[in-house]
């Protein structure tokens, strides 16, 4: 007789299913026992095809994390008669885990009854490991787009993103916040005598100092543009801020980084001019005005004299 190719026998079935790389099982939903396993399970978990007996043996080789929820769910799913899906690491004979995606079909007496459960098992550990790595990378790329590339510190929009959040808080807490604005002094001639690279050096020395100078966990220090910085000092008062301003000026002014391309008369080092500027901020105030403000202060810093600090308080 001529096999009928719709209607396969026994042994065609079972060398289709024993003959894929995911895993075929079928469990007796009224004892929640395995009727069927496929042997492909010892290859990818190493386990005996015989020691899957019952639906304990398949939570208990299952990580403790993945365990209460996807029994929650494939028993609620499976209840009400839904195919589902869940991702879940299972644990090998080796003490190791593996990504497994388990896709369940629930099939039905005539009655409605849940009859048993077939699905396949699908070794997803590749997919795993390449969408943890990009997750890894994802992470990665959100640090690196707020940071300086050269000082390391953190960059403009990491600046602008902590002022409007502080600026905020500050607000709703009526608490002073204060910014600081640095500007090198001279650095067109430093760069000129010394070289773009001893330059790039230079800021990376002023970078350290600045973060040293401002050290508590909320305050930030970042890379405004080319030679300046900024300091964001929450909830810390114009008195105050002073203080961390003049820090920032005499360990940069001591870090005695040698600059013979001053003007007659000044100190051969690098130093740094100042603006430093406090509110409480209101209503009427807006962060623009608050920055324009600090750097009018570092502004006349500079006019009076550089290396040194000027600050105003908001009234
Ligand atoms: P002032 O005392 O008035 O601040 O004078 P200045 O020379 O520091 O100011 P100016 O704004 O004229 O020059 C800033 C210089 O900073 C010019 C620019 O080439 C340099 N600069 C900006 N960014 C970088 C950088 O990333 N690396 C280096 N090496 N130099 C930079
Ligand atoms: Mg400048
Ligand atoms: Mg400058």
């Amino acid at each position: 007789m001529t096999p009928d190719p719709y209607q396969p026998d026994l042994n065609t079935y079972r060398a289709l299913l024993e003959s894929t790389k995911a895993i075929p099982w079928r469990i007796d939903w009224k004892t929640m026992t395995f009727s069927y396993i496929g042997p492909q399970i010892e290859t990818v978990l190493g386990w005996e095809q015989g020691s899957w007996r019952s639906i304990d043996d398949w939570v208990a080789r299952m990580h403790p994390e993945d365990q209460a929820w996807v029994v929650d769910f494939c028993v609620s799913q499976s209840q009400s008669g839904v195919d589902h899906e869940a991702d879940y690491r299972a644990l090998t004979s080796a003490g190791e885990y593996v990504w497994i995606r388990d896709v369940v079909h629930v099939i039905r007496t005539e009655d409605g009854d849940v009859e048993a459960l077939v699905g396949f098992m699908f070794d997803i550990s590749e997919r795993k490991k390449t969408e943890q790595e990009l997750e890894r990378l994802r992470k990665e790329l959100e640090v690196l787009s707020f940071q300086d590339g050269l000082t390391e510190l953190g960059n403009r929009r990491l600046f602008d993103k902590v002022l409007s959040r502080e600026w905020g808080d500050a607000r709703r807490k009526r608490s002073s916040l204060s910014l600081i604005l640095v500007d090198v002094d001279h650095f067109k001639e430093y760069n000129d005598h010394y070289g773009h690279l001893v330059g790039d050096d230079c800021l990376k020395k002023i970078a350290t100092e600045l973060l040293q100078a401002a050290a508590r966990p909320r305050d930030l220090v970042a890379r405004f543009g080319g030679e300046e910085f900024a300091i964001i000092l929450p909830e810390t008062n114009a008195q105050a801020a002073q203080t961390v301003a003049e820090r920032c000026r005499e360990r940069i002014e001591q870090a005695d980084i040698e600059h013979l391309a001053v003007p007659e008369g000044k100190l051969p080092r690098v130093t740094v001019s100042l603006g430093v500027h406090a509110c409480i901020p209101a209503g009427e105030g807006s962060i623009r005005e608050f920055l324009d403000a600090t750097d009018r202060c570092m502004y006349a810093a500079k006019q009076q004299g550089r290396n040194r600090v000027v600050w105003m308080e908001a009234v």
